[in-house]
């Protein structure tokens, strides 16, 4: 463990530097785009304890870096995996796809989400010696904030938006250069300051413009250069009685704007009207919220509802209904997948089947299967769509991400995709309620039914059930 802690705030264990030695024992390198990870020096293995990999070959090369084992793609090199190392070890490293747009870090290794939970931490400690203090409230603080954006009262693209935007995943020139990409620090709207997220969304000319239009009272020494900080002064704003409702509803809608009438002036040389902006994102905000009225079910929204369905019951009119399952059986074993989409009227309209290779866990399989049907669902372009999964501790991460470093890899690519639908909600179904799909990806397991396949409706071995289902 060196100075590479800092190199991701958001997951950075920044309040740690003391007891060091005594953390490395519980700290492990989840990897990014592998760079600053050394394959023989870095323990970045975990099977109940944390270690190195296992060398297959006789002679090594110690300044291999993990990079070297990532193809330009961004995915595992598995020629080079098998050739290195161990079956057990090339299944482990490859459960964890790796992420070429963040830098490696450290989560809490001994906990199946990556976060360092006092339970975990006792665990650790009844081992060891000293009891350090772990996350600052800094840390913490930003964590609640990242979980109050879900509430949110806006569409999911826009939510995802502002999550990115805390967590310092929007494309600006600071982020890049953080990625190591070369780029220049200096805002090219105003060329007046360094390009940062907060200077884009509230301090460059447009921003300020959009905020003195819209009249709301800002900050007494204007908004300091800390998106945080400033997102939490807007989420109190929408909450204050004074502010008239229209622009208060806006808000989310108007951040969005700015942010996107800066790409629309950088990447395609349109300049915008302003004002024209505003009215666009009050118009929107209303329209929306109207829409929200007429459907009083919340459950609409991506609030976290973690209330398991006992029986599989049909989507709403123009929304579709997807269920997923992922067969899982251990680490050495082929892992089997299946989802499908029902409409409104509990008719299946897709089913598919696939097979993937071994992964170290539970979690991580049913996050691979959701890369997948989130990718099938946008190739089909079926849009307004619920998924809903048996692995509530998937879903969890998904709508929390930032609970669950360990996964960041794949939930950076679910949220990207997240990004592209309209509406789209996840839900935890019961074993019951998913027992299509789970029949469906257990054929793969079970029966060795390792083809795969997408087809239109439902399979018809199991018409009779899907039948039974839709008269519910
Ligand atoms: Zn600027």
């Amino acid at each position: 463990m060196d100075a590479a802690i800092g190199a991701r705030p958001s997951y950075a264990w920044r309040s740690i530097i003391h007891g060091r030695d005594l953390l490395a024992k519980g700290l492990i390198k989840n990897i990014g785009n592998g760079q600053t990870t050394s394959v023989w020096i870095d323990k970045w293995i975990f099977d109940n304890t944390l270690r190195r990999p296992f060398n297959k070959q006789s002679l090594f090369d110690l300044d291999l870096r993990v990079s070297n084992l990532i193809t330009p793609q961004g995915s595992w090199n598995y020629h080079l995996l098998s050739e290195l190392f161990f079956p057990p070890d090339v299944v482990r490293i490859m459960s964890y796809p790796p992420n070429l747009t963040s830098p490696d870090n450290y989560v809490w290794a001994y906990n199946r989400s990556g976060c360092y939970t006092v339970k975990s931490g006792n665990w650790l400690i009844s081992h060891l010696k000293h009891v350090p203090a772990l996350i600052s409230d800094h840390e913490q603080e930003s964590r609640a904030l990242k979980a109050k954006i879900w509430e949110v009262k806006t569409i999911p693209k826009i939510k995802m938006f502002l999550w990115r935007a805390l967590s310092g995943a929007l494309a600006v020139s600071v982020c890049l250069q953080a990625h190591g990409m070369n780029s220049d620090p200096q805002c090219a709207m105003c060329e007046d300051a360094i390009e940062s997220i907060s200077h884009v969304l509230f301090n460059c000319w447009p921003a300020r413009e959009v905020w003195e239009i819209v009249n709301i009272t800002f900050p007494p020494h204007g908004f300091p250069d800390s998106i945080h900080d400033n997102i939490a002064f807007l989420l109190k704003v929408m909450k204050q009685e004074s502010v008239s409702l229209r622009i208060r509803m806006a808000i989310p809608w108007l951040l969005w704007g700015i942010w996107k009438h800066r790409n629309e002036v950088l990447y395609a040389g349109k300049l915008r009207e302003l004002n024209a902006l505003v009215s666009h994102a009050i118009e929107e905000a209303e329209e929306w919220n109207k829409i929200k009225e007429l459907q009083p079910q919340t459950s609409m929204s991506n609030v976290p509802v973690l209330r398991r369905e006992g029986h599989w019951v049909k989507p709403p009119i123009d929304f579709l209904k997807c269920n997923l399952h992922m067969s899982w059986l251990n680490d050495s074993h082929m892992c089997g997948g299946a989802w499908i989409v029902r409409n409104h009227q509990g008719d299946a309209v897709f089913h598919a089947r696939e097979m993937f290779l071994p992964t170290s866990n539970r979690i991580a399989a049913e996050l691979r299967g959701m890369l997948w049907v989130l990718r099938s669902l946008l190739d089909l372009h079926l849009d307004n769509i619920e998924i809903w999964s048996d692995c509530s501790a998937a879903i969890e991460a998904i709508i929390d991400p930032s609970n669950w470093p360990r996964y960041h890899s794949y939930l950076d690519k679910v949220h990207r995709l997240i990004s592209s639908f309209g509406q789209i909600v996840f839900k935890v179904s019961s074993t019951k309620a998913n027992s299509v799909a789970r029949d469906i990806a257990v054929s793969v397991t079970r029966e060795g039914r390792t083809r795969s396949y997408l087809a239109r409706g439902g399979p018809m071995w199991l018409h009779s059930r899907i039948e039974e289902e839709k008269r519910r």
